[in-house]
């Protein structure tokens, strides 16, 4: 099964696709936690990638479309993946359709997990991140067990510098321009699911669930 997560920056794609992927047997693939892993491992591309996330702009898709393409034909792939924060514009989408086209492939589901900008400012506030492991917390809806400890790894978590509300409100406008016409793009491609983002964790999950079958 190969899925796609889409939706605003803070709408929970990450916090889904965890899940996702445990309960289908799936890798889940976070352009996202790749880059920020290059950037712990002060490879050249992290430092490309920084510049840009730091501001709240994309990296590039030369850059980006290359990597995911890379990811995605390694051995753990065979039976599908969920993507989450990939694609995030229309050339990275048709490079990925061109792609699996050229291995006779398609993706199954693009899910739109559906939350407004009012909401969106307040989720990223309170969401911690753990560098190590990738976990994701909320001070408010998802706590880990100990205040700032990362329940996976017992590394210290972090406030993600581009998590700041200035920083925030520049990639809800970016997401506006470059990202929210992949809804229209999977919706003619007839593989559009869309999910209430708002309700709470574990009934966002189950909405996903009766997409895609138990
Ligand atoms: P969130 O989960 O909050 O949407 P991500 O971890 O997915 O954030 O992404 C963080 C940053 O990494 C983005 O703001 C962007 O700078 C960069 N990034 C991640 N995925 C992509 C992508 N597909 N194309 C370009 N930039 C990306
Ligand atoms: P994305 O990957 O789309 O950027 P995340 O999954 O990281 O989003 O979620 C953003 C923040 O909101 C995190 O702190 C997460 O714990 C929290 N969160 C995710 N889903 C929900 C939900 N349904 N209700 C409340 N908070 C949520
Ligand atoms: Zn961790």
């Amino acid at each position: 099964m190969k899925i796609i997560m889409l939706g605003a920056p803070g709408a929970g794609k990450g916090t889904q696709a965890k899940r996702i992927a445990e309960k289908y047997g799936i890798p889940h693939i976070s352009t996202g936690d790749i880059f920020r892993a290059n950037i712990k491992g002060g490879t050249e591309l992290g430092m490309k990638a920084k510049a840009f996330m730091d501001q709240g702009q994309l990296v590039p898709d030369e850059i980006t479309i290359g990597m995911l393409l890379d990811r995605i034909h390694e051995a753990d792939c065979v039976n599908g993946y969920v993507l989450d924060g990939f694609p995030r514009t229309i050339p990275q989408a048709e490079s990925l359709t061109k792609a699996l086209a050229e291995m006779g492939e398609a993706i199954d589901y693009a899910i739109n997990v559906d939350v407004p900008d009012s909401a969106i400012v307040s989720r990223m506030g309170g969401r911690r991140a753990c560098v190590n492991c990738g976990a994701t917390y909320h001070v408010e809806f998802n706590a880990p067990k100990q205040e700032g400890v990362c329940d996976v790894c017992g590394e210290k978590l972090i406030l993600r510098e581009d998590d700041k509300p200035e920083t925030v409100q520049n990639r809800l406008t970016v997401y506006h321009e470059q990202t929210q016409p992949l809804i229209d793009y999977y919706q003619k491609a007839g593989v559009l699911a869309e999910v209430d983002g708002t309700q709470d964790m574990d009934q966002v999950f189950t909405d996903i669930v009766s997409v895609l079958g138990a």
